[in-house]
Formats: structure tokens, C-alpha cells, sequence
């Protein structure tokens, strides 16, 4: 890419224009290393532009009500003036080399909408670079003028650490009936929530619904007792648009307590330094033990401690030595 043809491309991004938006997060997706070198300096660029938007994380097991919700809630937040980008983190794309989630066919009156950007979670790369992609893309969604980024993610493995990762407010979707779901849910989700909505409460789910928001509150109010947050739990129906504003009117209150504070601009540059620290450690990694020789010391190495002729302490050392070999 020439450099008016970067030029063009951030006028675009800074301008709103979608077409522009769509083409530099494909650039940010792309496995070519000089369109790589493109997208980071066109992120470079547009840096002072970013960080204005309200980023929120959205995680809930299949068939929670995730799309749905998002429709209602971004419809709901584009009615309010506010303009929605929505991007995902689908720890399945890396294997099927497609994504559900995020996909515009979920969503088809806010992927309608002139107001709103939908974007699949990437397909290509570890779950780990999956995210930084997506990370990079929703700062190119700010520079373009969505104020309200919504990042949504599926109950598996890491994928909710990651998105946790890179917002300032965590929602996690639940289903009526608590219970013997409470004892199921992942612990570590509770810990990442900043806020709980029990989905689906309508129709005969209406009591059961109030019974888990109680009984999720309560444990709340246990588990996080002396912090400065206590998550809120809210019971919806995406289904019929029920609770966005007060879903809405949560994030807003999290967000003024946090840039009050000044956590918000502390969160946030911590989660930059974490983000660096995971490159760096990542690519160490990944660079020292791709050296031929260094696999075949590898190799080695494991085959000794198979064969009790070395420790693996000892092992390591003699493979880790090579670092100061030229
Ligand atoms: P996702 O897999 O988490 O994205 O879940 P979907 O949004 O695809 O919803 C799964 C199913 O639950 C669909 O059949 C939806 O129509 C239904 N659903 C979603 N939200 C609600 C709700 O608030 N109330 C009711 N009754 N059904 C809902």
C-alpha cells in the first residue's frame, strides 16, 4: 500500500465510512506480514483517536439469548442516538474456519441499521490471536465513531478471560433457574461479571427468574463483599426488549464510578501493559523454540527425561543455554 493510499484509507476510517472501516480490520485480520506492518501503522496513526467508546463484553452459553440480545440492546442504544459496533471473539472459529458468532444473519434489523457495524469474529489464528485482533479492530471501530463497542464471546475455555481483557464492563447473560445452576457455573465467571441479566424472563419464566436473581445476588454480595463494585443482577427479556435501559443505565453508572476514580484510565492502561507483556512473552517463545537448533535440543532433552538419564531441570538448563549461543 502506498502512502497516499494509507492516507485514504484513515481519512475513511476517521470519516465513518464503512466501507473503509470493513477494509482496515480486514487488513488487521490479514496473515501477511506486510499487511500487518500496514494495519500497524494505520493504528498508529489513528491511536489519538481512540478510546472514547463505552466497551462492553457479553458472554452466556449457547442459546442463552446472546444474538438476541444484542439486537434488542443495540437497537435500543441506536434509537438512543448512540451509534454500535458489534465484534466477536469465537474460541470455535480457529477450528471450523467460520464463526456464528457475530454473524449479521443473527441480527438482521441491527445489521440494518446506518447505525450499527457488525463484524464475525476473525476465523484464522490461536484463540489468543483471535483476540488481539479483534482488540485491534474495536480500536478502529472508535477512530471510525462508534461510542458504544459491544464484544461478544461464548462459555468457553479462555475466550471469556480474553474479552474480560479488553473492556471496561463485563455482562454476563444467564438463563432462569437457578439452583443446581448456580453450583454449575464457572466460578471464575462470577468473579470476571460486573453485572448479571437472567435472559428470558417472560411467560412462565417470570417467577423463576426473580428466584435466580436472588439467589445470584446473594452471592454476589458474599463472593464480593469489600470491593468496589457490586455487581448488579437485573432480570430481561431480550425477547421483548424488556430491561435495556436498565441494563444500559448500569453500564452508565459503572462507567462514572470508574472515571471518577480514575480506574477507567487505570484499567485500561493496565489491560495495554498485559496486552504487551503477552505479545512479547508469546513471541520469545514462539521465536526460541522454532530455532532448529533448538528443537533438536528439544527433542534431546525430552528423550533423556523419558529415559531417566537426566533431570528435567538439568534438561531445561542445557536447552535455555543455547539463548546466549549465537
Ligand atoms: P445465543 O446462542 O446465545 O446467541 O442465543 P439466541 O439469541 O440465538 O437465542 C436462543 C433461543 O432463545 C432462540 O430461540 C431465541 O428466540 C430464544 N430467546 C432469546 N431471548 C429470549 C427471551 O428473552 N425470551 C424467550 N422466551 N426466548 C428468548
Amino acid at each position: 500500500m502506498t502512502e497516499a493510499e494509507l492516507q485514504a484509507l484513515e481519512g475513511g476510517v476517521l470519516r465513518g465510512d464503512r466501507r473503509s472501516l470493513a477494509k482496515a480490520i480486514t487488513l488487521v485480520e490479514s496473515s501477511r506480514a506486510d499487511h500487518r506492518d500496514e494495519a500497524q501503522r494505520l493504528l498508529e496513526r489513528l491511536l489519538p483517536s481512540t478510546g472514547k467508546a463505552t466497551r462492553v463484553g457479553i458472554t452466556g452459553v449457547p442459546g442463552v439469548g446472546k444474538s438476541t440480545f444484542i439486537e434488542a440492546f443495540g437497537l435500543y442504544l441506536v434509537s438512543g442516538g448512540h451509534r454500535v459496533a458489534v465484534l466477536a471473539v469465537d474460541p470455535s472459529s480457529s477450528l471450523s474456519g467460520g464463526s456464528i458468532l457475530g454473524d449479521k444473519t443473527r441480527m438482521p434489523a441491527l445489521a440494518a441499521s446506518e447505525q450499527a457495524f457488525i463484524r464475525p469474529s476473525p476465523s484464522r489464528g490461536s484463540l489468543g490471536g483471535v483476540a488481539a485482533r479483534t482488540r485491534e479492530a474495536s480500536l478502529l471501530c472508535e477512530a471510525a465513531g462508534y461510542d458504544v463497542v459491544l464484544v461478544e464471546t461464548v462459555g468457553v475455555g479462555q475466550s471469556e478471560y480474553l474479552v474480560a481483557s479488553m473492556v471496561d464492563f463485563f455482562l454476563v447473560l444467564m438463563l432462569p433457574g437457578a439452583g443446581d445452576e448456580l453450583q454449575g457455573i464457572k466460578r471464575g465467571i462470577l468473579e470476571l461479571a460486573d453485572a448479571l441479566a437472567i435472559n428470558k424472563s417472560d411467560g412462565d419464566n417470570v417467577a423463576r427468574a426473580s428466584r435466580a436473581r436472588a439467589e445470584y445476588q446473594a452471592a454476589f454480595h458474599v463472593m464480593r463483599s469489600g470491593g468496589s463494585w457490586d455487581p448488579p443482577v437485573v432480570t430481561i427479556s431480550a425477547a421483548e426488549s424488556r430491561g435495556m435501559d436498565e441494563v444500559w443505565k448500569i453500564i452508565g453508572h459503572h462507567r462514572e464510578r470508574l472515571t471518577e476514580s480514575g480506574d477507567l484510565a487505570r484499567k485500561r492502561g493496565d489491560q495495554r501493559q498485559r496486552w504487551f507483556w503477552s505479545l512479547l512473552e508469546e513471541g520469545l517463545k514462539d521465536r526460541f523454540l522454532h530455532r532448529p537448533e533448538v528443537k533438536e535440543a528439544v527433542f534431546e532433552a525430552e528423550r533423556a527425561i523419558d529415559a531417566l538419564t537426566t533431570t528435567p531441570t538439568a534438561a531445561a538448563n542445557r536447552v535455555l543455554a543455547l539463548l546466549e549461543a549465537k
